[in-house]
């Protein structure tokens, strides 16, 4: 009976911590889920609203470096599908915002994600970098552009309006119609 409350307790620490991933969506030890909270003071943010929050990389690759993050813990890529697009161009419409509103210019800007398993960290980012032409050949081939390890935003909604279910396999109200004829 003695050893009853320490398990309980690993047990409720263990029960607390995984309710709050699942009602939630963040997961305690991820350092951008704690950014999303507002509970790492050290991050300069640019931007957050409810859904997104826009930080300078720790290591900027170049003047401006920036990444848009979902408050949501979506580890990387690889998790999203079509149902994910109007994320993906959330996050690229803010980042523009946000690099235009710091004085970059979107033209000269390189954006993307890592590709798994090539990540920094895991929960879903997008790299907003400008300009270009300032980047050091280490961080260029780090974020070389469509390379097995970094993904542009382009390519990557790309991949994800693939996804979406051909229009022959809904069906529509006249083939059901042409049915009943
Ligand atoms: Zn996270
Ligand atoms: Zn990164």
């Amino acid at each position: 009976m003695g050893d009853a409350p320490s398990d309980e307790s690993f047990f409720g620490r263990f029960l607390t911590k995984l309710l709050s991933v699942l009602r939630w969506g963040q997961s305690p030890e991820c350092i951008f889920c704690k950014i999303a909270a507002g509970n790492d003071p050290s991050a300069e943010i640019h931007y957050h609203d409810s859904n997104y929050v826009v930080i300078t990389d720790i290591a900027p690759a170049s003047k401006h470096h920036y990444l848009v993050i979902p408050k949501e813990h979506i580890r990387d890529m690889k998790c999203l599908d079509d149902m994910h697009i109007e994320m993906v161009n959330d996050m690229l419409r803010i980042g523009k915002q946000v690099l235009e509103s710091r004085g970059g210019k979107w033209e000269h800007c390189r954006n993307g994600f890592h590709n798994p398993p090539f990540i920094s960290v895991s929960h879903l980012h997008m790299h907003i970098i400008s300009p270009e032409s300032e980047m050091s050949t280490r961080m260029d081939l780090t974020f070389r552009p469509d390379s097995y390890w970094f993904k542009t935003t382009e390519t990557l909604l790309g991949i994800l309006d693939r996804m979406k279910p051909p229009v022959s396999q809904v069906q529509s109200p006249i083939d059901e119609l042409g049915d009943l004829r």
